[in-house]
């Protein structure tokens, strides 16, 4: 009977798993193994609210390999031992010839995965690594000219035209080998000491039932309106698939055909709905891991050389240090920002146009480095991924691949009013503006001082004057860009 070993990374799901299932065509047994050793994705070892997620999304894998009576693995390395030690002795301990996993992208594992497919190679195992994470893997697109893209509408119209091809069938039985132990999920750690985890958590559902419950409730009624709602913080109009797609709880092709076939029908009956732009959103998670593959560095260094002599302030002054906590936690007396950042700490995520606001105010009003806001959303959000936010730090900045131009410095006080008009936004998350009329709801410092009084609330006592003047520190901004422009 031969045996083989799947290798569960971030591809935490039954469904269309190409690993398992090339592990099923060839041997009997299949022994699924969960190696717990974040010290090779160093600097960029899982920050708290992913291990928070990570624990939920293999308590859930835990249970549907159990119900197929092959029952996970798990190996701790403790920081100490390598991923590669922990295969050759699950490989020893039951005569599997084989490991079998699904490919990632960042440096460090790219790096990490090639010396185990060598290693095992040379001692006479077979290592096979396939395609799960995304629809088109960095070297099987170029642009006309051969290179790799930089800019993201050619690389959308390649992908678009390419077939994608119908996602694999959760296995109906495995069959394991017995007397295999494993340690626990606990003995992982990944739940904080802290309650915040339980409380954040408790927003989402992870692992792979959850992953199809949210594509399935936001076909159902968000995609209609998807192309115009998914800029509005203040409505459900995005697909909150973000962290279910990272931990690989579902794949972009079930999504694709699960969107098309609902268009289809959809049109079939006489409907309109449209899947491209929320397919196109799709397609740029692809885009950040091209980027991602062919310039690893930008995930410290500006894409764009010219930034690399920008003078962001001196990271070393408390100054620096007060704001940027003030920031974090969503102190900044700007009622969008700190909207954003209170949605972050309590749920993991934040809306994109948020996403896009608050950046904006961190690196451009405030010139605090994007690497400090990089680092902040690495710990806290659920759906942290090295591609998706190198890429959107650097795009907001100005200095990432098809990046916004510098100069166009977003206004919070003008987007929040164009994308929370009411302001149920803010009031949700900054409870102290909650009975400010929805005039001054995005700019409080403007209202009078009767008008705030009424609302409840004195400036700078129970609610932070704003922490920048937009207006003076946006042409501090400017001037800071003249200076690298040449
Ligand atoms: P939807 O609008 O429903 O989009 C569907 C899917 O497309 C998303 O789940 C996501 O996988 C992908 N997607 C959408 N927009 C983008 C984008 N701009 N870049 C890459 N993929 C995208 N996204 C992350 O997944 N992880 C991050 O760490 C991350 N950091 C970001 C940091 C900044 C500063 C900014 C501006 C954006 C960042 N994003 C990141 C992109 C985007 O904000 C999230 O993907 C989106 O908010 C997730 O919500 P959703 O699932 O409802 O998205």
């Amino acid at each position: 009977m031969s045996t083989a070993l799947v290798w569960f990374r971030r591809d935490l799901r039954l469904h269309d798993n190409p690993a398992l299932i090339a592990a099923l065509e060839t041997h009997e047994n299949i022994v699924p193994v969960y190696i717990h050793a974040p010290h090779e994705e160093a600097p960029w070892q899982p920050g708290a609210a992913s291990n928070v997620w990570l624990h939920h999304s293999l308590t859930d894998l835990q249970s549907s390999l159990k119900k197929l009576t092959c029952p996970l693995v798990i190996r701790n390395t403790n920081g100490k031992e390598s991923s590669l030690s922990a295969l050759n002795k699950l490989l020893e301990d039951t005569g599997a010839d084989t490991v079998y996993w699904n490919r990632l992208y960042e440096p460090a594992i790219i790096e990490r995965d090639k010396a185990i497919k060598a290693d095992l190679t040379e001692n006479g195992f077979t290592a096979t690594s396939c395609k799960a994470a995304l629809l088109v893997e960095p070297w099987e697109v170029q642009t006309g000219g051969g290179a790799p893209y930089r800019v993201f509408t050619p690389f959308w119209k390649n992908i678009k035209q390419r077939p994608v091809p119908q996602p694999l069938a959760k296995p109906e039985q495995l069959a394991s080998i017995e007397n295999i132990t494993s340690e626990t999920l606990d003995s992982l750690s990944l739940l904080p000491t802290r309650n915040w985890g339980e409380s954040m958590i408790s927003h989402w559902q992870p692992g792979e039932a959850g992953a199809v419950a949210r594509l399935e409730q936001f076909l159902g009624a968000p995609l209609k309106t998807y192309a115009d709602d998914r800029n509005r913080p203040d409505r459900e109009g995005s697909s909150n698939l973000s962290p279910h797609l990272h931990f690989g709880e579902i794949s972009p092709r079930q999504i694709w055909h699960a969107t098309e076939a609902y268009v289809a029908r959809s049109q079939a009956q006489g409907g309109n709905a449209d899947g491209d732009k929320f397919l196109s959103e799709i397609a740029w998670r692809e885009f950040a891991h091209h980027l991602l593959f062919y310039y690893p560095e930008t995930t410290e260094k500006p894409m764009n050389a010219k930034f690399s002599g920008f003078p962001w302030r001196d990271s070393t002054t408390a100054d620096y240090k007060k704001e940027l906590q003030l920031w974090q936690k969503g102190n900044t007396g700007i009622p969008i920002i700190d909207a954003g950042l209170r949605e972050l700490y309590a749920t993991g995520v934040m809306h994109n146009r948020v996403r896009m606001i608050a950046a904006s105010l961190l690196t451009k009003n405030m010139l605090i480095h994007w690497h400090d806001g990089a680092a902040w959303f690495w710990d806290t959000l659920v759906d942290a991924d090295l591609a998706a936010n190198s890429l959107g730090w650097q795009w907001v900045a100005g200095s990432g691949a098809d990046a916004a131009p510098y100069f166009r410095i977003f206004n919070p006080v003008l987007q929040g009013e164009k994308f929370d008009p009411e302001g149920d936004y803010v009031r949700h998350w900054v409870p102290e503006v909650a009975k400010l009329p929805k005039k001054w709801v995005h700019k409080p410092w403007e209202a009078k001082d009767e008008v705030l009084q009424q609302a409840g609330f004195t400036l700078g006592k129970h609610y932070p004057r704003p922490i920048v003047d937009l207006k003076v520190t946006r042409q501090r901004a400017l001037d800071a860009y003249k200076e690298i422009k040449g």
